[in-house]
Parts: structure tokens; sequence; C-alpha cells
């Protein structure tokens, strides 16, 4: 939208990308590297703004960190799964296999960015087989 709009887009201003990959090209670059590998920048990212002050600038209420949470989805399929898989029982007897996470960000009323901290996975959780007297996810 920005490049139709302005003739320019952050992908070629900032990245100097002559063109934006698709997503699944960003799908096949990304999806071989382990999240371990990624999170470090989430550590760095909020250190070096802690240690520059802008931190300061989204504390509120006496001086406290506010943290807003939202969870998603990065994964959904009703044929592809793995051992590690979430799912959901459908009504009509089909099952959703799923990945999700939660994704923390600091907020703060005063400010409109927000600063992004790594996400906490959502794993399957041992037992729940057992207690829901069903089968999940093969
Ligand atoms: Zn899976």
């Amino acid at each position: 939208m920005m490049k139709s709009s302005k003739g320019k887009d952050n992908g070629s201003s900032l990245f100097s990308l002559k063109e934006i990959p698709c997503d699944n090209q960003i799908r096949n670059l990304l999806d071989p590297v382990p999240a371990s590998k990624i999170f470090g920048a989430f550590q760095r990212v909020y250190k070096w703004l802690k240690k520059q002050g802008v931190l300061k600038k989204f504390l509120y209420l006496n001086g406290q960190i506010l943290i807003a949470l939202d969870g998603t989805e990065y994964f959904s399929s009703k044929k592809i799964n793995c051992p590690h898989c979430n799912c959901r029982h459908h009504r009509n007897g089909t099952t959703t296999y799923f990945h999700g996470c939660v994704i923390p960000v600091v907020a703060s009323p005063n400010r409109k960015q927000v600063i992004s901290l790594e996400p906490e996975f959502i794993k399957k959780q041992d037992g729940y087989h057992q207690q829901a007297n069903r089968k999940c996810c093969g």
C-alpha cells in the first residue's frame, strides 16, 4: 500500500529490498531457523532500550511496566500434524491441529508504540488426554 501511494515502502527504504518476498518465500527462509536463534534479539533490544532510557517513557501507574498479552496460532491444519501439535475436536468429527503462542508486549496508554518481548509457545500439556478421557492428536 505504501509503495502504491508513496512510491516507497519500508522494505525498500530500510532494507534496500527491490521486491518484498511473498508469505511463502518468507516462510521458506524462516522455517528452518530455530526460534531459540531469534529470542536473543528480543532480549538485546529490550536491554538496549532500557539502557537508552526509552523504557522509562513506558512506565505507568507508579512506575510499573504494563505488559499486554495476546495469543495467536502460527500453524493450523486439518491434515498436517506433528507430536507437538495442540488439537481442537469439532462436533462434525474433524480435528484441527495447531501451534500457538502468547505474544507479550510492553505497552503504555501514553505511547503509540509497543515493545515486543519474546513469545511463549503454548505446549501440549502432559496428562491432558487422561483428564479429558479422549484421544488427542493421534
Ligand atoms: Zn505440530
